[in-house]
């Protein structure tokens, strides 16, 4: 099974995850956690570093704070008409870092590292799904 609508381009192939892909369409940000551990993941993932394969699916609220951005003017192919635009690292409140792409709607100098984003869903033309983070 593979994800067959996440992200602008799909690079996995294969996936025990496809419902992250599915509860994206549906609104929702969903991470793993290992029931034996309680490490949290995101995005999602089918195994946890203690190998003990007991993993459960929570939802997360979205919410986060900035921790760092690059501005790109150069991106590989699949992106290139996408530049120049913002990929951030946030801080997930329950934990997890994620890795998306700032909203086209936060401008440069309204940046700033600590501020309150939210990771949303959304659907591209086509019923692509992808997040990006906005402000709250
Ligand atoms: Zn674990």
């Amino acid at each position: 099974m593979s994800f067959g609508k996440f992200g602008k381009v799909s690079y996995v192939s294969e996936t025990k995850l496809q419902k992250f892909e599915q509860d994206l369409e549906a609104g929702k940000i969903m991470g793993t956690r290992c029931k034996t551990c309680g490490k949290l993941y995101f995005p999602p993932r089918a195994d946890c570093t203690c190998l003990k394969g007991n993993i459960e699916w929570v939802e997360l609220t979205g919410n986060c704070r900035l921790l760092t951005y690059s501005t790109l003017f150069f991106a590989p192919a699949s992106f290139r008409y996408e530049v120049p635009y913002m990929l951030a690292v946030a801080q997930f409140d329950e934990g997890p870092t994620v890795l998306a792409p700032l909203s086209k709607d936060i401008t440069e100098d309204e940046v700033k590292s600590g501020m309150s984003l939210k990771l949303i869903p959304m659907e591209l033309a086509g019923g692509r799904v992808i997040y990006e983070l906005r402000k709250p």
